[in-house]
């Protein structure tokens, strides 16, 4: 292996940028020349790819977003789009692909090694959705993002004694709500993973105010439903003032934190590994703070959960 090329695709996420100078640095590193894809699979197709020098990617580790941009790419999706990719990639003889992104991005890589070419992944969402990793790049940063928010909020809520609603990101994974809600002390944190009871939800918040609490707070994860909706049903029930905010991007934006940049420049330098080693048609994971690879279909087979152990004890400290 000579050249090996990294992209990132599909929703951008924190951490990125470190996880780009991971794979840049440490290609270098080992003798190899590394070489950039501008936005994704649509830069692959298009050809759009750039050698990466050592001082190219100076001043980014901090940076949210991607400096490479990342699309989403309708083209990949045909096999005569990915024939086209790897005509780009054999052009600019480049011999394996780093592919930062989520599972979409994930199956786009798996089918590329299909064609021949070793692509590995590393997995950067701020979701956490991604089975058989404990963490993605991005994760800790937007919970920290939200968490600040809520701190906010909770400042306001004391002086007004309101229920206030928080709708954060979480389509199919209800980890940022989770983490969130448990960092920051919520009543009652909805999550798709586990249907709520709204009489249970009610009930909570009439004892939150019996037992002298001043304002309640519930997280509600995207995939639960909207926030907005769910706080007419709590006022139904229950006579109180409520506010709601949705987080929105806010959460996908920010300067990584310490665990991201850590985490995004342990992942890349395993994926260069990985490259080196011969593997392909693998993600990098980390699994009890152990980096590992793990095939693409074993991740695939498996179905991402986050920890109800700390659902259970958000509910008991929150009493
Ligand atoms: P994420 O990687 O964040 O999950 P997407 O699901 O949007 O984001 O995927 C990013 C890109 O990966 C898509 O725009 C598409 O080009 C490619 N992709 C997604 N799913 C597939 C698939 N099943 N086969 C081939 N390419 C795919």
């Amino acid at each position: 292996m000579k050249r090996i090329a990294v992209l990132t695709s599909g929703g951008d996420a924190p951490g990125m940028n470190a996880a780009i100078r991971a794979v840049v640095r440490s290609g270098h590193y080992h003798g190899l020349e590394v070489y950039g894809v501008i936005r994704g699979y649509t830069g692959l197709i298009n050809g759009d790819i750039r050698p990466l020098s050592l001082r190219s990617v100076g001043d980014i580790i901090h940076r949210g977003g991607t400096i490479l941009y990342s699309a989403r790419c309708k083209e990949f999706q045909t096999e005569e789009g990915r024939k086209k990719a790897v005509e780009q990639l054999r052009k600019h003889e480049i011999d394996g692909l780093v592919v930062i992104g989520g599972d979409g991005s994930f199956r786009g890589a798996q089918k590329l090694t299909a064609l021949g070419f070793p692509a590995v992944g590393v997995p950067g969402t701020i979701d956490n959705d991604i089975p058989g990793t404990d963490f993605t790049i991005g994760f800790d940063t937007a919970v920290n993002t939200v968490i600040d928010c809520i701190d906010k909020i909770r400042d306001t809520a004391t002086s007004h004694e309101r229920t206030y609603v928080i709708e954060v990101m979480g389509r199919n994974a209800g980890d940022i709500a989770l983490w969130s809600g448990l960092a920051d002390g919520a009543e009652s944190i909805l999550i798709p993973e586990s249907p709520y009871d709204l009489d249970d939800v009610v009930n909570r918040l009439k004892q939150a105010a019996e037992s002298g609490k001043k304002h309640s707070i519930i997280i509600v994860a995207e995939g639960v439903g909207s926030g907005v909706e769910f706080a007419e049903k709590i006022k139904e029930k229950l006579s109180v003032e409520t506010r709601v905010t949705v987080l929105g991007h806010v959460q996908r934006g920010g300067s990584p934190t310490a665990f991201d940049r850590v985490l995004a420049s342990r992942m890349g330098a395993k994926a260069v590994d990985l490259l080196r080693g011969g593997e392909k048609d693998k993600m990098v994971a980390i699994q009890n703070n152990k980096l590992v690879g793990i095939d693409f279909d074993e991740a695939f087979s498996m179905k991402h959960q986050p920890d109800m152990e700390l659902y259970d004890l958000a509910k008991i400290l929150s009493i």
